[in-house]
């Protein structure tokens, strides 16, 4: 165990980093090969899947017993027996189920409006609006939130042809990781790591940067036109699951040798 792949510990996004985006987002499901090669590599090291999805659709939908799970940007983490929910983003829960309700109310039955209830935060999607279209929707939600949102205490981010709603605290994907490493590090003091992080958008930003001072940082994109630093740019999401396989492989032949 002391070659240094051996030492890494993965993080990844989920949505266009493990999987591809799809028109549907309650349709995306990890390939079967994606679903294997981390399966496989979940024995061997850590890895922690950092996420927008709510964790419990991680837990659903990735389904490996040895996983680390971090869901709503971070606000909530399954690490086995130790579990965090932000307190902060506990207490805004019924704000945020209020404003799912509203949201569905006012944009009943709108072709290509799809908002994704995820507990501590809420999505909505535009992304099969037609095109024409999404300008007066994105803006007709930005004024019924305006109408409603009396304080503060909520904030929206925008995401690829999705529009989210956050309790607004400062907690991130990277304060998600160091959650993580800390207690990772309390439980094996004597083991070195090296994080990797991967990720394909803007909210994987903070969580890059934190990445790229102690470890690895991967951005799915074209390093031309984007502002994202990172340490490597692969161009497309596909190259992922090959890259974690030829990993997975790698570290089967080191430790078998
Ligand atoms: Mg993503």
């Amino acid at each position: 165990m002391d070659n240094p792949l051996s030492k890494t510990f993965l993080f990844s996004d989920f949505d266009g980093t493990l999987v591809s985006i799809r028109k549907d987002p309650a349709k995306v499901a990890l390939t079967s090969q994606a679903h294997k090669t981390l399966a496989l590599l979940a024995r061997k090291i850590p890895i922690g899947i950092i996420s927008g999805r709510s964790l419990v659709f991680l837990q659903k939908t990735i389904a490996i017993p040895e996983m680390i799970l971090a869901g709503n940007h971070g606000l909530e983490i399954d690490m086995g027996r130790q579990r965090f929910r932000h307190p902060q983003a506990v207490s805004c829960q019924k704000e945020i189920q209020q404003l799912a309700r509203g949201l569905k109310k006012k944009f009943p039955g709108i072709d290509g409006v799809f908002i994704e209830e995820k507990g501590l935060t809420l999505t909505f999607h535009y992304r099969l609006v037609p095109p024409g279209k999404r300008e007066a929707i994105c803006k007709a939600f930005h004024d019924y939130l305006k109408t409603v949102l009396k304080e503060d205490i909520l904030k929206v981010r925008g995401g690829k042809m999705a529009l989210e709603v956050l309790p607004n605290i400062d907690w991130g994907k990277e304060d998600a990781i160091r959650w993580i490493l800390e207690r990772y590090k309390n439980r094996f003091p004597d083991r070195k790591v090296v994080p990797i992080y991967i990720g394909d958008d803007e909210t994987d930003r903070a969580a890059l940067a934190l990445i790229q001072k102690i470890g690895i940082s991967i951005f799915i994109g074209d390093a031309a036109t984007t502002t994202i630093k990172a340490t490597f740019f692969l161009p497309y999401q596909t190259q992922v699951i090959a890259l974690l396989r030829q990993f997975q492989l790698e570290i089967d032949y080191i430790q078998e040798a």
